[in-house]
Protein backbone atom coordinates (compact mmCIF):
# COMPACT_ATOMS: atom_id res chain seq x y z
CA UNK A 1 0.00 0.00 0.00
CA UNK A 2 1.64 3.27 -0.89
CA UNK A 3 1.68 5.96 1.73
CA UNK A 4 -1.17 7.99 2.41
CA UNK A 5 -0.50 11.74 3.68
CA UNK A 6 -2.68 13.42 6.03
CA UNK A 7 -3.52 17.07 5.51
CA UNK A 8 -5.52 19.31 8.10
CA UNK A 9 -6.68 21.87 5.22
CA UNK A 10 -6.96 20.90 1.57
CA UNK A 11 -7.23 23.74 -0.53
CA UNK A 12 -7.64 23.35 -4.28
CA UNK A 13 -7.55 25.85 -7.15
CA UNK A 14 -4.79 28.61 -7.03
CA UNK A 15 -7.02 32.04 -8.21
CA UNK A 16 -7.76 34.73 -6.20
CA UNK A 17 -10.56 32.30 -4.00
CA UNK A 18 -7.31 29.91 -3.35
CA UNK A 19 -4.61 32.12 -2.40
CA UNK A 20 -6.70 34.37 -0.36
CA UNK A 21 -7.79 30.91 1.76
CA UNK A 22 -4.24 30.26 2.10
CA UNK A 23 -3.32 33.11 3.95
CA UNK A 24 -5.96 33.15 6.34
CA UNK A 25 -5.75 29.19 6.26
CA UNK A 26 -1.63 29.93 7.39
CA UNK A 27 -2.33 32.47 9.43
CA UNK A 28 -4.49 30.14 11.84
CA UNK A 29 -2.17 27.56 11.49
CA UNK A 30 -3.58 25.16 9.47
CA UNK A 31 -1.28 24.28 7.71
CA UNK A 32 -2.60 24.21 4.54
CA UNK A 33 -1.72 22.67 1.52
CA UNK A 34 -2.72 24.28 -1.57
CA UNK A 35 -2.81 22.31 -4.87
CA UNK A 36 -2.79 25.25 -7.95
CA UNK A 37 -4.17 22.80 -10.62
CA UNK A 38 -3.66 22.69 -14.48
CA UNK A 39 -3.68 26.68 -14.50
CA UNK A 40 -1.90 28.08 -11.57
CA UNK A 41 -3.39 31.36 -10.72
CA UNK A 42 -6.21 30.53 -12.83
CA UNK A 43 -8.52 32.77 -15.10
CA UNK A 44 -6.36 36.12 -14.00
CA UNK A 45 -3.60 34.90 -15.35
CA UNK A 46 -5.02 34.95 -19.14
CA UNK A 47 -6.18 38.61 -18.43
CA UNK A 48 -4.02 41.89 -18.90
CA UNK A 49 -4.34 45.09 -17.05
CA UNK A 50 -6.64 44.76 -13.79
CA UNK A 51 -7.70 47.94 -12.70
CA UNK A 52 -10.68 47.37 -10.35
CA UNK A 53 -8.57 45.03 -7.75
CA UNK A 54 -8.74 47.92 -4.61
CA UNK A 55 -5.57 48.28 -3.34
CA UNK A 56 -3.45 48.48 -6.43
CA UNK A 57 -3.73 52.39 -7.55
CA UNK A 58 -1.85 52.44 -10.41
CA UNK A 59 -3.43 49.00 -11.81
CA UNK A 60 -1.65 45.57 -11.91
CA UNK A 61 -1.23 42.88 -14.74
CA UNK A 62 -3.32 39.55 -13.78
CA UNK A 63 -0.41 37.48 -13.60
CA UNK A 64 1.55 39.65 -11.56
CA UNK A 65 -1.28 40.17 -9.35
CA UNK A 66 -1.76 36.27 -8.64
CA UNK A 67 2.12 36.31 -7.82
CA UNK A 68 1.44 38.28 -5.33
CA UNK A 69 -1.34 36.69 -3.78
CA UNK A 70 1.07 33.38 -4.40
CA UNK A 71 4.13 35.41 -2.23
CA UNK A 72 1.79 36.41 0.31
CA UNK A 73 0.30 32.77 0.85
CA UNK A 74 3.38 31.16 0.80
CA UNK A 75 4.84 34.31 3.13
CA UNK A 76 2.99 32.19 5.91
CA UNK A 77 3.91 29.01 5.40
CA UNK A 78 1.29 27.62 2.58
CA UNK A 79 2.52 24.22 1.24
CA UNK A 80 2.19 24.90 -2.51
CA UNK A 81 2.36 22.06 -4.69
CA UNK A 82 2.41 22.62 -8.79
CA UNK A 83 0.04 19.48 -9.44
CA UNK A 84 -3.79 18.93 -9.86
CA UNK A 85 -6.50 16.63 -8.10
CA UNK A 86 -7.80 14.22 -10.33
CA UNK A 87 -10.02 12.42 -8.09
CA UNK A 88 -12.11 13.08 -4.65
CA UNK A 89 -14.35 10.46 -3.00
CA UNK A 90 -16.20 12.57 0.18
CA UNK A 91 -17.86 9.29 1.31
CA UNK A 92 -16.50 8.90 4.70
CA UNK A 93 -14.42 11.15 7.01
CA UNK A 94 -11.46 12.31 6.89
CA UNK A 95 -11.88 12.81 3.04
CA UNK A 96 -9.96 11.21 0.65
CA UNK A 97 -8.26 12.76 -2.75
CA UNK A 98 -5.90 11.18 -5.26
CA UNK A 99 -3.48 13.86 -7.13
CA UNK A 100 -1.88 13.52 -10.83
CA UNK A 101 1.74 12.20 -9.15
CA UNK A 102 -0.53 9.25 -8.05
CA UNK A 103 -0.60 10.30 -4.58
CA UNK A 104 -3.28 9.64 -2.18
CA UNK A 105 -4.11 12.47 0.65
CA UNK A 106 -6.50 12.41 2.94
CA UNK A 107 -7.73 15.45 4.46
CA UNK A 108 -9.72 17.04 7.05
CA UNK A 109 -11.24 20.18 5.81
CA UNK A 110 -11.68 20.97 1.97
CA UNK A 111 -11.97 24.17 0.15
CA UNK A 112 -12.82 24.37 -2.75
CA UNK A 113 -11.80 27.13 -5.08
CA UNK A 114 -11.29 25.52 -8.81
CA UNK A 115 -12.82 28.18 -10.59
CA UNK A 116 -14.95 28.72 -13.47
CA UNK A 117 -14.07 29.12 -17.32
CA UNK A 118 -15.19 31.49 -19.85
CA UNK A 119 -16.90 29.62 -22.82
CA UNK A 120 -15.30 30.18 -26.30
CA UNK A 121 -16.29 30.40 -29.87
CA UNK A 122 -13.06 28.07 -30.34
CA UNK A 123 -11.88 30.33 -33.65
CA UNK A 124 -7.73 30.30 -33.42
CA UNK A 125 -7.62 34.10 -33.52
CA UNK A 126 -10.03 34.32 -30.46
CA UNK A 127 -7.19 32.92 -28.71
CA UNK A 128 -4.36 35.16 -30.37
CA UNK A 129 -5.78 37.88 -29.93
CA UNK A 130 -7.25 37.32 -26.20
CA UNK A 131 -6.42 40.67 -24.51
CA UNK A 132 -5.67 42.77 -27.32
CA UNK A 133 -8.99 43.22 -28.07
CA UNK A 134 -10.88 39.93 -27.54
CA UNK A 135 -12.03 39.82 -23.67
CA UNK A 136 -14.91 37.32 -21.81
CA UNK A 137 -15.48 40.01 -19.19
CA UNK A 138 -16.81 43.71 -19.91
CA UNK A 139 -16.83 44.92 -16.60
CA UNK A 140 -12.79 43.93 -16.53
CA UNK A 141 -12.03 45.49 -19.59
CA UNK A 142 -15.05 47.53 -20.73
CA UNK A 143 -12.98 50.94 -20.00
CA UNK A 144 -10.29 50.58 -22.18
CA UNK A 145 -12.88 50.74 -25.13
CA UNK A 146 -14.53 54.15 -24.09
CA UNK A 147 -15.61 56.14 -26.87
CA UNK A 148 -15.19 52.89 -29.50
CA UNK A 149 -17.61 50.44 -31.30
CA UNK A 150 -17.62 47.22 -29.79
CA UNK A 151 -19.22 43.51 -30.36
CA UNK A 152 -20.91 41.27 -27.91
CA UNK A 153 -21.68 37.45 -28.88
CA UNK A 154 -24.39 35.48 -27.07
CA UNK A 155 -28.05 35.97 -26.43
CA UNK A 156 -28.27 34.90 -22.90
CA UNK A 157 -28.29 37.34 -19.77
CA UNK A 158 -24.36 37.59 -19.73
CA UNK A 159 -24.56 38.58 -23.33
CA UNK A 160 -27.60 41.21 -22.58
CA UNK A 161 -25.77 42.25 -19.27
CA UNK A 162 -22.24 42.82 -20.80
CA UNK A 163 -23.80 44.82 -23.86
CA UNK A 164 -25.75 47.26 -21.50
CA UNK A 165 -22.76 47.61 -19.25
CA UNK A 166 -20.63 48.27 -22.33
CA UNK A 167 -23.23 50.68 -23.91
CA UNK A 168 -22.42 53.27 -21.00
CA UNK A 169 -19.09 53.71 -22.27
CA UNK A 170 -18.38 52.80 -26.18
CA UNK A 171 -20.09 54.67 -28.57
CA UNK A 172 -21.77 51.84 -30.00
CA UNK A 173 -22.39 47.63 -29.31
CA UNK A 174 -23.38 45.17 -31.75
CA UNK A 175 -24.98 41.95 -29.93
CA UNK A 176 -24.73 39.46 -32.01
CA UNK A 177 -27.18 36.75 -31.42
CA UNK A 178 -27.21 33.28 -33.04
CA UNK A 179 -30.38 32.91 -33.70
CA UNK A 180 -33.77 35.12 -34.37
CA UNK A 181 -34.14 35.40 -30.37
CA UNK A 182 -32.27 35.74 -27.10
CA UNK A 183 -32.30 33.78 -24.39
CA UNK A 184 -31.98 36.39 -21.73
CA UNK A 185 -34.57 37.08 -19.40
CA UNK A 186 -37.65 39.40 -20.42
CA UNK A 187 -36.38 42.12 -18.62
CA UNK A 188 -32.75 42.03 -19.58
CA UNK A 189 -33.71 41.68 -23.48
CA UNK A 190 -35.99 44.84 -23.37
CA UNK A 191 -33.60 46.75 -21.58
CA UNK A 192 -31.20 45.85 -24.39
CA UNK A 193 -33.54 46.43 -27.62
CA UNK A 194 -34.37 49.90 -25.67
CA UNK A 195 -30.80 51.27 -25.68
CA UNK A 196 -30.55 53.20 -28.64
CA UNK A 197 -27.01 52.51 -29.05
CA UNK A 198 -26.87 48.90 -28.92
CA UNK A 199 -27.71 47.49 -32.19
CA UNK A 200 -29.21 43.78 -32.26
CA UNK A 201 -27.75 41.31 -35.51
CA UNK A 202 -30.10 38.50 -35.27
CA UNK A 203 -29.21 35.02 -36.93
CA UNK A 204 -25.83 36.30 -37.03
CA UNK A 205 -22.93 34.09 -36.74
CA UNK A 206 -19.06 35.29 -36.20
CA UNK A 207 -16.64 33.06 -39.25
CA UNK A 208 -13.61 35.11 -37.97
CA UNK A 209 -12.10 37.64 -35.86
CA UNK A 210 -9.39 40.12 -38.36
CA UNK A 211 -6.15 42.13 -37.18
CA UNK A 212 -2.75 41.81 -36.56
CA UNK A 213 -1.92 42.82 -33.40
CA UNK A 214 -5.43 44.07 -32.07
CA UNK A 215 -8.56 43.16 -32.88
CA UNK A 216 -10.07 45.32 -36.24
CA UNK A 217 -12.58 43.57 -37.79
CA UNK A 218 -15.44 40.87 -37.81
CA UNK A 219 -16.16 38.44 -40.40
CA UNK A 220 -20.05 37.80 -39.88
CA UNK A 221 -22.57 35.86 -41.58
CA UNK A 222 -26.23 35.96 -41.77
CA UNK A 223 -27.67 32.53 -40.96
CA UNK A 224 -31.26 33.07 -42.70
CA UNK A 225 -29.43 34.89 -46.42
CA UNK A 226 -26.12 33.05 -45.39
CA UNK A 227 -24.48 36.40 -46.70
CA UNK A 228 -21.13 37.18 -45.11
CA UNK A 229 -20.41 40.78 -44.08
CA UNK A 230 -17.71 42.61 -42.45
CA UNK A 231 -17.92 44.99 -39.02
CA UNK A 232 -15.55 47.17 -38.14
CA UNK A 233 -14.83 47.36 -34.75
CA UNK A 234 -12.25 47.55 -31.18
CA UNK A 235 -13.46 44.81 -28.91
CA UNK A 236 -14.95 41.46 -29.13
CA UNK A 237 -16.42 40.51 -25.68
CA UNK A 238 -17.47 36.57 -26.01
CA UNK A 239 -20.47 36.31 -23.64
CA UNK A 240 -21.59 32.80 -24.19
CA UNK A 241 -21.65 31.51 -20.92
CA UNK A 242 -19.55 29.72 -18.01
CA UNK A 243 -18.59 26.45 -16.85
CA UNK A 244 -17.51 25.95 -13.64
CA UNK A 245 -14.65 23.83 -12.81
CA UNK A 246 -16.80 20.88 -10.97
CA UNK A 247 -16.19 17.66 -12.71
CA UNK A 248 -14.15 16.46 -10.09
CA UNK A 249 -16.75 17.20 -7.92
CA UNK A 250 -19.90 15.60 -10.13
CA UNK A 251 -21.89 13.12 -8.19
CA UNK A 252 -20.20 14.31 -4.55
CA UNK A 253 -21.36 17.58 -4.29
CA UNK A 254 -24.48 19.24 -4.74
CA UNK A 255 -24.55 21.07 -7.62
CA UNK A 256 -26.77 23.36 -9.35
CA UNK A 257 -28.78 22.86 -12.67
CA UNK A 258 -25.57 24.49 -14.60
CA UNK A 259 -23.04 22.86 -12.49
CA UNK A 260 -22.19 25.39 -9.97
CA UNK A 261 -21.66 24.17 -6.34
CA UNK A 262 -24.05 25.12 -3.93
CA UNK A 263 -23.34 26.79 -0.81
CA UNK A 264 -25.28 27.00 1.76
CA UNK A 265 -27.23 30.95 2.94
CA UNK A 266 -24.17 33.19 3.28
CA UNK A 267 -21.33 30.39 3.95
CA UNK A 268 -19.08 28.66 1.90
CA UNK A 269 -20.37 25.47 3.24
CA UNK A 270 -21.18 23.00 0.81
CA UNK A 271 -23.47 19.62 1.89
CA UNK A 272 -20.77 17.65 2.47
CA UNK A 273 -19.32 18.61 6.34
CA UNK A 274 -15.74 19.96 6.14
CA UNK A 275 -15.85 20.67 2.63
CA UNK A 276 -15.64 24.53 1.94
CA UNK A 277 -16.55 25.88 -1.69
CA UNK A 278 -15.28 29.97 -2.69
CA UNK A 279 -14.66 31.87 -5.71
CA UNK A 280 -16.29 31.28 -8.99
CA UNK A 281 -16.94 28.16 -8.60
CA UNK A 282 -19.66 28.79 -6.39
CA UNK A 283 -20.61 31.99 -7.94
CA UNK A 284 -22.31 32.63 -11.84
CA UNK A 285 -23.02 36.16 -10.32
CA UNK A 286 -20.55 38.44 -9.24
CA UNK A 287 -17.39 36.29 -10.66
CA UNK A 288 -15.05 39.31 -9.66
CA UNK A 289 -11.06 39.01 -8.59
CA UNK A 290 -12.47 40.54 -5.44
CA UNK A 291 -15.63 38.56 -4.89
CA UNK A 292 -13.59 35.66 -5.00
CA UNK A 293 -11.15 36.61 -2.88
CA UNK A 294 -13.56 37.69 -0.41
CA UNK A 295 -15.20 34.47 -0.49
CA UNK A 296 -11.84 32.62 -0.25
CA UNK A 297 -11.49 34.46 3.19
CA UNK A 298 -14.79 33.10 4.08
CA UNK A 299 -14.01 29.56 3.63
CA UNK A 300 -10.84 29.61 5.89
CA UNK A 301 -13.05 31.21 8.20
CA UNK A 302 -15.56 28.84 8.26
CA UNK A 303 -12.99 25.90 8.23
CA UNK A 304 -11.32 27.15 10.73
CA UNK A 305 -14.32 26.94 12.85
CA UNK A 306 -15.57 23.46 11.90
CA UNK A 307 -12.12 22.13 12.60
CA UNK A 308 -12.49 23.50 15.94
CA UNK A 309 -15.70 22.62 16.75
CA UNK A 310 -14.51 18.93 15.17
CA UNK A 311 -11.65 19.27 17.86
CA UNK A 312 -9.41 18.82 15.14
CA UNK A 313 -7.59 22.17 15.29
P1 LIG B 1 -26.68 30.93 -21.23
O1 LIG B 1 -26.32 29.49 -21.40
O2 LIG B 1 -27.97 31.28 -20.58
O3 LIG B 1 -26.68 31.63 -22.67
C1 LIG B 1 -25.65 31.43 -23.56
C2 LIG B 1 -25.98 32.23 -24.81
O4 LIG B 1 -24.86 32.14 -25.69
C3 LIG B 1 -27.19 31.73 -25.56
O5 LIG B 1 -27.88 32.80 -26.14
C4 LIG B 1 -26.58 30.85 -26.63
O6 LIG B 1 -27.34 30.78 -27.81
C5 LIG B 1 -25.31 31.62 -26.94
N1 LIG B 1 -24.28 30.76 -27.49
C6 LIG B 1 -23.81 29.59 -26.99
N2 LIG B 1 -22.83 29.11 -27.77
C7 LIG B 1 -22.72 29.98 -28.79
C8 LIG B 1 -21.90 30.02 -29.94
N3 LIG B 1 -21.00 29.06 -30.19
N4 LIG B 1 -22.03 31.06 -30.80
C9 LIG B 1 -22.93 32.04 -30.55
N5 LIG B 1 -23.75 32.06 -29.49
C10 LIG B 1 -23.64 31.04 -28.62
O7 LIG B 1 -25.40 31.57 -20.46
P2 LIG B 1 -25.31 32.92 -19.64
O8 LIG B 1 -23.89 33.05 -19.22
O9 LIG B 1 -25.89 34.04 -20.38
O10 LIG B 1 -26.17 32.65 -18.34
C11 LIG B 1 -25.88 31.54 -17.48
C12 LIG B 1 -26.82 31.56 -16.28
O11 LIG B 1 -26.49 32.66 -15.43
C13 LIG B 1 -28.28 31.77 -16.69
O12 LIG B 1 -29.08 31.02 -15.81
C14 LIG B 1 -28.51 33.24 -16.48
O13 LIG B 1 -29.85 33.57 -16.22
C15 LIG B 1 -27.60 33.51 -15.28
N6 LIG B 1 -27.16 34.91 -15.27
C16 LIG B 1 -27.90 35.82 -14.58
C17 LIG B 1 -27.54 37.13 -14.57
C18 LIG B 1 -28.37 38.07 -13.79
O14 LIG B 1 -29.45 37.70 -13.36
N7 LIG B 1 -27.92 39.28 -13.56
C19 LIG B 1 -26.36 37.64 -15.28
C20 LIG B 1 -25.68 36.61 -16.01
C21 LIG B 1 -26.07 35.30 -16.00
P3 LIG B 1 -28.65 29.84 -27.91
O15 LIG B 1 -29.70 30.53 -27.13
O16 LIG B 1 -28.91 29.81 -29.38
O17 LIG B 1 -28.24 28.51 -27.33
Amino acid sequence: MNNVEHIKCLIIGSGPAGYAAAIYAARAGLKPVLYAGMQPGGQLTLTSDVENYPGYSDGVLGPQMMEDFRKQAERFGTDLRYSHITKVDFSQKPRRVWSDEDKELTADAIIIATGASAKWLGMPNEQRLYGAGVSACAVCDGFFYKGLDVAVVGGGDTAAEEATYLSKMCSKVHLLVRRDEMRASEIMKQRVLNTPNIEVHWNTETLDIQGEQTVESLLLKNNETNKEFELKVKGFFVAIGHKPNTDLFAGQLTLDETGYIITEGKTTLTNVEGVFASGDVQDNIYRQAVTAAGTGCMAALDAERWLSDQGLH
